[in-house]
């Protein structure tokens, strides 16, 4: 369980790594709104990453972190950047579906627990992702409507 759990830290800061990336791009854009908002995913991430890293800690485990791979830079467009996040939140779903398959196979109930946690924040990160594709998809041929999403997106506390 441990392992799975040093390999889901790496994941999630491999989340932030790349959100944080997406967010450069959208200041690379002008469309600093967008990145406002990624900054923001990419600090939830880190949260996440912290959550497990304390689990760990706090049951006398040892944390061993990964190397991070390179995140990729450039996206076509916001939409494709704002589908990209949502695909990746879906295979962080998945991801966390099997750490709760391997708790439940250890009978590990303390990190049964916790990972519900996670079973729970993936709901709300899919819909949270999903929404500005569907927001952004809204938008019409002149690209106006794109500043309004943008101008709304800076709003993320
Ligand atoms: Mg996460």
């Amino acid at each position: 369980m441990q392992g799975a759990l040093n390999e889901q830290i790496k994941e999630e800061l491999g989340s932030a790594y790349l959100y944080l990336s997406m967010a450069t791009y959208f200041y690379s854009e002008g469309f600093h709104g967008m990145a406002h908002w990624m900054r923001k995913q990419a600090l939830e991430e880190q949260n996440h990453a912290m959550k497990m890293f304390d689990h760990i800690v706090e049951r006398d485990g040892h944390v061993e972190l990964e190397a991070l791979s390179e995140p990729k830079r450039e996206w076509d467009s916001p939409l494709v950047a704002f589908e990209a996040a949502y695909a990746h939140e879906q295979f962080i779903t998945g991801r966390i579906d099997e750490l709760v398959k391997l708790a439940a196979e250890e009978a590990d109930q303390q990190a049964s627990t916790m990972l519900q946690w996670f079973v729970e924040e993936q709901v709300e990160e899919e819909e949270n992702t999903s929404k500005v594709v569907k927001m952004i998809e809204g938008t019409g041929p002149s690209g106006s409507d794109l500043g309004i999403i943008d101008e709304q997106l800076g709003k993320r506390k």
